[in-house]
């Protein structure tokens, strides 16, 4: 059974969550101060800690730096009554899971555990394979293993930190694609090479210096008393032109590179866990931007990881605070310039920032799971507005509104029954809804996406290919999928005024729709340039703000009365 710790000095909170949980099955301890919180989780093992911030005797973060210290798989979790995270570089240094505001609500404080055990079952099953790793690796390739690194940083921190002239630096060298290496070749030839980069390794440094084995594709190569930043990055260079050579297993040439991540000492490291996380963080960021080969660990990256860490915290509170609202575009037909559908676009109205733009929160909300709720609220409250325009508007009634759906909200199995649940609610002509889905829905399974795409047009609703040509834009397959409408990106439209080859390039693309039975929009049209482009050419309509930007649904309104009755 898991077992969580509560902390904080508010009977009236502990009651309530120990009153609130009895239902679970968990056993819940409970302390009012700090200390007593500490003694506990030195007794017993725990899951889950929830600390307030502020305890009477120390601060909510020195009771997860002293437990974690004894149990580095307990998930921590934050109270917190003031609404930001004012120690937020030491909270993501701790790993801190989540934060809950007071005054709490039972329903937050659950989901909040219930990610909790799932991020300790990971962590959990990830701590259990590196041990694993870190034996075999011994044996493999004869380095020292993560155990005996972190031993090992563990005393050169301590030392430099008394000691200021004491310098040191570790990098994490990850092999790029090596389950390529290990899928083509062979595990034979994959232990081959990882030994043979091991010897590799070990010539690039100094005897005194360390070079360990992480786990299986991932070394650490930690250098004592380098005499600056640029000798580090020399020593790292070094092992990165060594992996890069050619090895020779039995006759066959295998070439493959590195990625490094690269941390220096600084008076702020007091753990050997700060500086290999900050170590991962660098080879993480190297990952990211392929073809870079070696990052040293900077502030901007702890900076991002932590705005990163206030977004998703944001972003949970402003789902919470009902924060966000949709705008609405309208779409154009291009014959006669009427208004014949709206497309609804995301924004958030940020308590301190403003107005934030999907593209700044949509993929952390995809990252994090909160795209279901913020997904099927869009559904929910456009379908709510349009029946509204449809009641004050009876004239406009084949007005038609556009939805942005995410991947991951597509990836549901029930997302079909989902809108048609919706649909049924507001009685609406299903075919007044259109869905516009991305070309990587389509690319990443497209059995499943036919299906998928199937059940939605049975509902009677409308399916719209947008931003084509922003990703793969292959005609070939399109014709597999039951759409209705194409719209060709605003990149591309806009180029056209530029170059004509894009011109060219669009104008095969609508031909081709056509071909395909598929009605074509413009996106994205700026200028009278760009319009006149798309007008000799066959498209049915267009969207830009050349005509009309998003706006309110007041102010769509107001662009809906002023419109003139169909003739
Ligand atoms: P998108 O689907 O390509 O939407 C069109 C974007 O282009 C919108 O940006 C719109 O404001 C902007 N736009 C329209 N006309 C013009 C123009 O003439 N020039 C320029 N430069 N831009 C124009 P927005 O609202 O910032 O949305 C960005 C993206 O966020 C959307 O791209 C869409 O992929 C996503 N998104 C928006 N709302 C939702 C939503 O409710 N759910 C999901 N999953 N994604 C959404
Ligand atoms: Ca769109």
């Amino acid at each position: 059974m898991e077992r969580i710790l509560i902390i904080d000095d508010e009977a009236s909170i502990l009651k309530a969550l120990k009153l609130g949980l009895a239902s679970e099955n968990y056993v819940v301890d409970l302390a009012d101060d700090g200390s007593s919180g500490i003694q506990l989780g030195q007794t017993h093992s725990y899951d889950i800690l929830i600390t307030d911030l502020l305890l009477p005797d120390m601060n909510g973060l020195e009771v997860i730096r002293t437990l974690k210290s004894s149990d580095p798989e307990i998930v921590p979790i934050i109270i917190t009554g003031q609404g930001s995270l004012q120690s937020s570089v030491e909270a993501l240094r701790l790993e801190v899971c989540d934060y809950l505001e007071k005054p709490l609500s039972l329903p937050a404080v659950k989901r909040a555990i219930a990610r909790g055990l799932q991020k300790r079952a990971t962590t959990h099953q990830a701590h259990e394979m590196n041990a694993r790793q870190s034996m075999a690796s011994d044996t493999l390739t004869g380095l020292s293993d993560r155990s005996m690194l972190m031993n090992r940083l563990n005393s050169v921190v301590a030392e430099s930190y008394q000691n200021d002239s004491l310098s040191y630096a570790l990098f994490l060298i990850d092999i790029d694609h090596f389950k390529g290496v290990n899928d083509t070749y062979g595990h034979y030839t994959g232990d081959v090479i990882i030994s043979e980069l091991a010897n590799r390794f070990k010539g690039c440094v100094r005897p005194s210096d360390m070079v360990a084995r992480m786990n299986g594709d991932e070394f650490a190569v930690l250098i004592e008393g380098p005499e600056s930043d640029l000798i580090a990055a020399a020593v790292a260079e070094r092992c990165q032109r060594e992996a890069g050579r050619a090895f020779d297993v039995d006759g066959q040439k295998v070439t493959l590179s590195v990625s490094i991540g690269l941390v220096v000492k600084t008076t702020y490291y007091e753990s050997p866990d700060d500086v290999l996380r900050d170590a991962d963080m660098a080879l993480s960021s190297c990952k990211e931007q392929e073809g870079e080969g070696i990052r040293f660990f900077d502030q901007k990256m702890l900076d991002d990881a932590i705005e990163s860490l206030q977004l998703e915290n944001d972003l949970r509170i402003g789902i919470q605070n009902q924060e966000f609202m949709l705008h609405y575009q309208p779409i154009l037909q291009l014959e006669d310039l009427r208004t014949i559908g709206l497309e609804a676009l995301i924004r958030w109205h940020h308590p301190e920032h403003g107005i934030i733009y999907p593209d700044d929160f949509i993929s952390k909300a995809e990252e994090i799971g909160l795209i279901y709720n913020l997904g099927n609220w869009v559904l929910e409250e456009g379908c709510r507005q349009l029946k509204q325009w449809q009641q004050t508007f009876p004239g406009l009634n084949d007005i038609s509104l556009n939805l942005n759906i995410s991947g991951h909200q597509f990836g549901q199995a029930e997302f079909a029954d989902k809108i048609a649940s919706i649909i049924a609610d507001y009685s609406i002509d299903p075919g007044m809804l259109k869905f516009e889905i991305t070309e990587s829905v389509l690319m990443e399974s497209s059995a499943s996406a036919i299906e998928k795409l199937s059940a939605i047009k049975k509902i009677g609703t409308k399916l719209v290919l947008d931003d084509f040509g922003t990703g793969y834009s292959a005609f070939s397959y399109l014709h597999q999928f039951p759409l209705d409408e194409l719209k060709i990106g605003k990149s591309f439209i806009q180029q056209m005024e530029f170059n004509t080859e894009s011109y060219e390039i669009v104008k095969s693309v609508v031909e081709l729709a056509q071909k395909l039975r598929l009605k074509v929009v413009a996106e994205g049209v700026e200028t009278q340039d760009q319009f006149n482009r798309v007008k000799s050419l066959d498209f049915d309509m267009v969207q830009g703000f050349w005509f009309a930007k998003p706006g309110t649904a007041s102010a769509i309104c107001q662009h809906l009365e002023n419109m003139p009755d169909p003739a």
